[in-house]
């Protein structure tokens, strides 16, 4: 497939275009058609596959579908991701295509100065890229809240799990609004990664990078 099959705006393709981003990946092709239909998937896929965009675009597209709403409330747009690093580099390129739309993003992970993340998100922020420890910090300090979420990325999975994650995910899980869209990004779909797949996704499409 090529990026026009996925009836982007021009907006965005302009943007993926300045990326220097000839075709999309595997994870992409496959993932991009299934998230932007409004269901949930599983991505068994590493870094380097391009799984960030894949997830990151129809994001984008579902926060512009609803737009109305008040930009103070709360992300629309929640990723959860396992270690500062990731979730930097998630930041990195949320930012830069949501710049598209003038969509805010705010990152929180263990380690950084909560005053300072705390801050940013109460600025607003229609998407949030956080570590799963700190995201609850941030909840329990009413810096930011969950009612507005409507697509949930929990990325990495398993390195989530392997960082003793596994109670904040599914906490955070638990406290979404049930009719949300959930995505799942794996690079192993080891039994911990199963369970918690069968609990928090809704008949998800699978895909292998
Ligand atoms: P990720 O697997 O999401 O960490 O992406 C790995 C790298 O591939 C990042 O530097 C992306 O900017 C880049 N990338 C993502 N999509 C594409 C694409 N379709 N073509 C070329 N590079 C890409």
């Amino acid at each position: 497939t090529s990026f026009g099959h996925f009836g982007f705006d021009e907006a965005l393709m302009k943007a993926i275009r300045k990326s220097e981003y000839t075709q999309p990946t595997p994870i992409q092709s496959q993932a991009v058609p299934i998230a932007l239909s409004g269901r949930d998937a599983i991505g068994i896929a590493k870094t380097g596959s391009g799984k960030t965009a894949a997830f990151i675009w129809p994001m984008l597209v579902h926060i512009m579908d609803q737009k109305e709403l008040a930009p103070d409330d709360g992300p629309i747009g929640l990723i959860l991701a396992p270690t500062r690093e990731l979730a930097q580099q998630i930041y990195t390129e949320a930012r830069r295509f949501g710049k598209v739309y003038n969509i805010q993003v705010v990152c929180a992970y263990g380690g950084g100065s909560k005053w300072e993340q705390s801050k940013a998100l109460e600025a607003g922020a229609e998407i949030v890229v956080a570590t799963p420890g700190r995201m609850i910090d941030m909840i329990k300090m009413k810096a930011t809240n969950l009612r507005r979420v409507t697509f949930l990325v929990l990325d990495e999975a398993d390195r989530m799990f392997d960082m003793g994650f596994e109670p904040q995910v599914r906490s955070i899980c638990d406290h979404v609004r049930p009719d949300r869209q959930t995505l799942l990004f794996s690079a192993t779909f080891k039994r911990k990664v199963e369970r918690l797949a069968r609990d928090v996704l809704t008949d998800p499409v699978r895909v292998v990078q």
